[in-house]
């Protein structure tokens, strides 16, 4: 049997209860469902939310929950450990081991560090132990944590070169309008690409105490389809959701197709891990040579730039009318734009983002 990979993401709503604390029993369940998942030949990474709200029911003495950052980042030290004890419960039902893996945005941008967390979850892997993922809340610059596990779900699919990404959430999966503001909202099937009437179906967070709500999963089902990861968004609480998933259960949650021609892993962070710190607006011709002819970016193609980008960062590149045409790593700082090498960006650091 060729062995399959799968990242399987459980959102804050559903692996807490209503009064905040870890839902053991939905972590029963879904520990049952990996475990049914690798007797079929997967191999899975479990991506777990949580902390913060675990967290905030220990030390919150009932008060609403803080807003800053500081307060939550420091409780979300208080919750993963509870988490983790958990996971580590529901899994020893099945006697499998769980391994904690705690990541923050650097360690996918910093090679030596996206390495180290690769060969971790492969090493994990051949002692037969499950990983368990979250972010680092407790120790990532505010300014640029992720904030969502969507996107570090999706980030882990392409770092695990997993075939497969199922986000467990409290919905049935993307339905055809928000189902709150309109009951005959139905359950989309099948998703084979992504364009604007796909995003506008993108409500915010329904439960409030998730941080990711369906804009951030269509984000991540984005990237994962871009990366070649087929993508399901499906309901935690069904029974044996992972597995439902992987068979592709008809009726049952959202499935997106991996779009055709993958992004290679350095693309794919290119494209979407990476933040961008300005953006270049080309002209028509440019854009031409870039979409049609596979050119890199010359400096006389670019009209104007913003942002203080800096040698090797990135930016994101828009067309005549501002659409959002490419994203790509410059070669020249903003303060030596008009001084520095004719290829702002070369082709091999480019990724077009307007054809999927
Ligand atoms: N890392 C956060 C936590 O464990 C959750 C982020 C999210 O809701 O996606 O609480």
């Amino acid at each position: 049997m060729t062995t399959r990979s799968v990242v399987v993401k459980v959102g804050t709503s559903s692996v807490t209860n209503a009064s905040g604390g870890v839902d053991h029993d939905v972590l029963a369940s879904i520990a049952a469902d990996v475990v049914e998942a690798m007797n079929d030949g997967w191999e899975v990474v479990v991506v777990t939310s949580g902390a913060i709200t675990a967290g905030w029911a220990e030390v919150g003495r009932g008060q609403p929950r803080p807003r800053d950052a500081v307060s939550l980042q420091a409780v979300s030290a208080v919750g993963q450990p509870l988490l983790m004890a958990a996971w580590r419960e529901a899994f020893a039902r099945a006697g499998v081991p769980v391994g904690q893996v705690l990541l923050a945005p650097l360690d996918f941008s910093h090679r030596g560090q996206y390495l180290h967390a690769r060969s971790t979850l492969a090493t994990l892997k051949t002692l037969g132990v499950v990983p368990i993922v979250n972010e680092n809340d407790a120790v990532a610059d505010a300014e640029i944590r992720f904030g969502d596990n969507d996107r570090i779900a999706a980030l882990v699919a392409n770092l695990v070169g997993a075939s497969h990404l199922v986000l467990l959430t409290d919905t049935e999966g993307l339905l055809t309008a928000d189902p709150r503001l309109d009951p005959q909202a139905t359950l989309i099937d099948e998703v084979r690409a992504f364009d604007a009437t796909l995003l506008s179906l993108a409500g915010s967070s329904s439960s409030g105490v998730g941080s990711g709500g369906m804009a951030s999963k269509l984000a991540a089902a984005h990237m994962a389809t871009w990366s070649g990861v087929t993508t399901v968004i499906a309901p935690a609480r069904a029974t044996t959701p992972l597995v439902a998933s992987l068979r592709e259960t008809p009726g049952f949650g959202t499935t997106f197709r991996p779009r055709p021609g993958k992004l290679s892993a350095r693309k794919a962070w290119i494209a979407f891990a990476v933040a961008s710190t300005g953006t270049l607006t080309i002209n028509q011709g440019a854009m031409q040579a870039l979409e049609h002819h596979g050119r890199s970016l010359l400096r006389v193609g670019v009209v104007s730039h913003a942002g203080h980008f800096v040698d090797g960062d990135a930016v994101d590149v828009l067309g005549p009318e501002n659409q959002v045409v490419a994203k790509g790593l410059v070669r020249v700082s903003a303060e030596a734009f008009d001084d520095g090498d004719d290829v702002v960006i070369h082709r091999d650091d480019l990724v077009l983002l307007r054809h999927s």
